[in-house]
């Protein structure tokens, strides 16, 4: 058994950021002293928080590989070695079952579950996703939230000052930094959630069509209603019956794009704009790196394809 709690983190300290010295007491390159934190974060958007908020005293390693879909992440066996000695692992519950079960087993005492730092909204009832996130996945945990909470800014900016908190906890010596560095990251998702909100507060429509149901969060925070077409899991393929359903209401809605993302075949978003004689535009969940910019222009860039979508004024 190891040691339990936070301070297994300071126990674990960085070993590779000061590789050219062997007792590494390192002056780092912003001048103060000291080791770098480990942080493992599960999928982009938590690696991204964790960079904002760690700054210089963390190395953040992300278990999601660029431009690959999360939800169904496998664990490469380094990788799991990895958890075992990584200081922080910053994960949401219920988006990836082979990292909850990894962190259940190699890091029970040192998970970070951003889920549990908010109020969580129930997952999408009443349509065909079965298993959920967990489709095909034996062991995975079920979880009765929707997981996407990371597409609200203002849940997300909780989360930062929750993990400025837990970082400032852990390694003590740099706390007033993880504390200044959070507060900085909150600010900037207020300023991104006062645009959305603004952007989004006069709108012709406020039904948006999208591929998989990730957008819950997004829909709930700016008054918006989400049409999901494949369920929380953006690898089911919806049934007929639940594609003619989808149909008939953008029909009646009058709908004039049906949103497709970057990771996922838009074939299904296509098949159905055309039925209905709408276009197709993509809203990002921002589930991986954007190829270009960061969380923050990503949901900028979203935001303009909801105003645009929505004929805001
Ligand atoms: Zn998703």
């Amino acid at each position: 058994m190891r040691a339990a709690g936070p301070l297994a983190l300071t126990a674990v300290l960085a070993t590779s950021a000061c590789g050219a010295d062997p007792v590494g007491s390192a002056t780092r390159a912003d001048g103060s002293q000291g080791e770098k934190t480990d942080v493992t974060a599960a999928m982009y958007p938590l690696q991204w928080l964790a960079g904002q908020v760690g700054g210089p005293d963390v190395t953040v390693t992300g278990l999601t590989k660029p431009g690959t879909e999360p939800h169904d992440l496998e664990l490469a066996l380094t990788q799991v070695a990895g958890l075992e000695k990584t200081g922080l692992v910053v994960y949401i519950k219920g988006v990836q079952p082979a990292v909850d079960e990894a962190v259940e087993e190699h890091a029970p005492d040192r998970g970070f579950d951003a889920a549990t730092m908010v109020k969580t909204l129930p997952a999408v009832a009443g349509e065909d996703h079965e298993g959920g996130h967990e489709g095909g996945h034996e062991g995975g945990h079920e979880v009765s939230y929707d997981p996407h909470l990371w597409l609200d800014p203002a849940r997300f900016a909780t989360v930062a000052i929750r993990l400025g908190e837990k970082l400032a906890a852990a390694d003590p010596a740099h706390a007033q930094g993880y504390k200044d560095r959070a507060a900085k990251t909150a600010s900037d998702l207020g300023t991104l959630d006062g645009e959305m909100a603004q952007g989004l507060s006069t709108c012709a429509s406020d039904a948006i069509f999208t591929s998989h149901t990730a957008f819950g969060y997004l829909a709930d925070r700016y008054k918006l209603r989400q049409v999901g077409i494949s369920g929380l899991d953006p690898d089911a393929e919806p049934s007929p019956a639940r594609l003619a359903e989808v149909a008939k209401v953008a029909k009646q809605e009058k709908v004039t794009t049906i949103f497709t993302e970057t990771l996922v075949s838009p074939k299904v978003a296509e098949v159905l704009a055309q039925e209905v004689g709408a276009k197709t535009a993509v809203l990002d969940p921002v589930e991986s790196q954007p190829a270009n910019g960061d969380y923050l222009s990503a949901m900028r860039q979203n935001l303009t394809a909801l105003q645009a979508a929505l004929s805001c004024s």
